[in-house]
């Protein structure tokens, strides 16, 4: 079986290693010329809109799928009309590609989001800073990733300064106002779901940024109820369900102590990534099935596989630069993954797992990784993890 990917970087790559195993077969479509699968899978660069490319992508594929979300929506939809299945479905990419059709789906499933207000204009800001209030997040409702395209607007008197910093009026940006969420923490669930309705959930993962960016994910997360992992199953199923999604699925929460403010419950849905999700990679060293095999599995229609923790999970993601592989190689709990990218600043170039028997050995383990000082880790997020026993 030939399955087709849109996008070509590191989750593509992990996309292409976990499926080679299944002995499935790959053929990607990668605009840049420097994608990370070029040296494990045909890979066609071309621009999305390039209708030769169209053609030859589409060549004898028996499903596609993407690993990017900002593909071109109308580019699903010709591949699906050349009778290519297309998983995720176009609809369910262009739900994902806007924040403002995302938070509205969310509203209508009734699963708590932030209250939030369409921006198109200087007078629609002030108006939504005036019904919602501040503190309040103004955001691109379209390509951003990694915090970038947001401000922070901590009172009326900044709605210029964060319009002047979104550069709204010069790139035309369409733009969402949120309540800001003060959240106890970030977790995300993440869902696969096979063409035939069948849904399996892997644990909820707690995960920590700095400065925009995944440094670090604990999985399962602690201090996490049966209660509260079924809730999180439940949101993530109401979306893929509706959305007729085939694939995994992540969905991006806050976690709030107070039901923030009013909205309705401890778990408030930020956003969702059609797709494999950063927050999984630990998957492949820490449950039965990876996010892509079980990706893959649904896009072939093969049947799921199982999503349960071998153990206690963290992933630590790698930044401009892979620590010297004879140091972290010597670690002998690290499992390595190296994208094979060239350093670069803020950039994502590799990823590390730690599996431990349990919590306490996971953090021993953490501890022991942070004084090694590797290159491009940083693991200050850990003193914020509270390691207790599930309740
Ligand atoms: P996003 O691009 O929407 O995932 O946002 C990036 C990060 O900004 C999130 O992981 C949060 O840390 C923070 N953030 C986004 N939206 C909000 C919000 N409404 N309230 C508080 N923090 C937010």
């Amino acid at each position: 079986m030939i399955v087709g990917i849109l996008g070509g970087g590191q989750l593509a790559r992990m996309l292409v290693l976990a499926g080679t195993r299944l002995g499935l077969r790959f053929r990607v479509w990668e605009p840049s010329p420097d994608a990370g699968t070029t040296e494990i899978a045909p890979t066609i660069h071309a621009p999305f809109d390039d209708a030769y490319a169209l053609t030859n992508f589409v060549r004898n594929l028996d499903s596609c799928t993407l690993e990017f979300e900002n593909v071109p929506a109308a580019l699903a939809e010709s591949i699906a009309a050349l009778g290519v299945p297309m998983r995720p479905s176009a609809t369910a990419l262009s739900v994902a590609q806007d924040r403002l059709s995302e938070k509205t789906l969310f509203q209508r499933l009734g699963i708590p989001t932030p209250r939030f207000a369409k921006v198109d204009s200087m007078a629609d800001l002030r108006a939504a800073v005036e019904l919602i209030g501040a503190p309040g997040v103004l955001k691109t409702r379209r390509f951003g990733y990694d915090g970038k395209g947001q401000c922070v607007i901590k009172s009326a008197s900044q709605v210029d300064e964060a319009w002047a910093a979104l550069n709204a009026p010069a790139s035309n940006a369409a733009l969402i106002y949120e309540q800001f969420i003060a959240f106890s923490r970030e977790l995300s669930i993440l869902g696969v779901r096979s063409s035939q309705g069948e849904v399996r959930c892997y644990t909820l993962t707690e995960n920590h940024h700095a400065a925009g960016i995944l440094r670090l994910s604990i999985a399962p997360a602690p201090r996490v109820s049966p209660e509260l992992q079924s809730h999180a199953e439940s949101l993530v199923r109401k979306v893929m369900s509706e959305l007729d999604y085939v694939g995994v699925m992540a969905l991006e929460l806050f976690e709030s102590a107070d039901s923030a403010g009013g909205l309705g419950g401890s778990l408030i849905a930020n956003e969702i990534a059609p797709r494999v999700h950063n927050s999984g990679h630990w998957t492949i060293d820490g449950a039965v099935t990876s996010q892509f095999e079980n990706h893959l599995r649904a896009v072939v229609g093969l049947p799921l596989g199982d999503c349960a923790c071998t153990g206690h999970s963290a992933m630590v993601n790698v930044i401009a630069q892979m620590p010297e592989a004879g140091a972290s190689c010597a670690i002998p709990f690290l499992r390595v993954h190296d994208y094979a990218k060239k350093p670069r600043a803020g950039r994502k170039v590799g990823h590390l797992n730690v599996v431990a028997p349990d919590a306490t050995e996971l953090r021993r383990r953490l501890n022991e990784l942070r004084n090694a000082n590797l290159v491009g880790i940083d693991l200050s997020a850990l003193g914020k993890v509270a390691f207790e026993p599930s309740p």
